[in-house]
């Protein structure tokens, strides 16, 4: 693990790229921890990629450690040059993320406006989220009614049901 912030992060990509991820020798597993989202099991996640075809590129691992910095999701560009990865590695970023969410430990939040962000999230979690539509902070909501929905069209015949709930508002700061 290599990966220390030297700066809080920012809601704007010029701030973001001020960000730098950089290496660290023998104590970069302790500043990763330190920086990484508490609410989060980072070895399951790990466990997850190791029992998983998924092949670990250095430009992977290198998304993966932005990914575990972030206290918000983030956007594919915002992730490539939070992961200080050259433009011409934006389909590298999308491939990642699309793989990353193929073994579940990363999940993409649609935004109101069309786009999506994305988030690490612990395989078979499921939770809602809160986001603010100006900066994209991000409160997780630990309800879900989805289940009686699920029931409902179950009810109706289908199979395979799944479902997708976000609540979209202004945060305080942006208000
Ligand atoms: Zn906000
Ligand atoms: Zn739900």
């Amino acid at each position: 693990m290599q990966v220390t912030f030297n700066k809080k992060y920012q809601p704007d990509l010029g701030s973001i790229a001020l960000a730098k991820i950089a290496g660290v020798a023998s104590n970069g597993a302790k500043c990763l921890h330190q920086l990484a989202r508490l609410d989060m099991n980072i070895e399951r996640i790990r466990e997850r990629i190791r029992k998983s075809p998924l092949r670990m590129t250095r430009k992977r691992d290198c998304l993966l450690n932005a990914l575990l910095t972030l206290d918000r999701p983030v956007s594919v560009e915002e992730l490539r040059v939070l992961a200080d990865l050259p433009p011409s590695d934006l389909v590298t970023v999308y491939r990642t993320i699309e793989a990353f969410s193929g073994i579940g430990i990363v999940q993409g939040i649609p935004l109101e406006s069309g786009g999506t962000i994305y988030e690490l999230t612990e395989p078979g979690d499921h939770h809602h989220h809160l986001i603010c539509r100006v900066c994209h902070k991000t409160e997780r909501l630990d309800v879900c009614m989805g289940k009686e929905l699920e029931q409902k069209a179950h009810n109706l015949g289908f199979r395979d049901v799944t479902h997708v709930m976000e609540v979209y508002g202004s945060c305080k700061d942006c208000e």
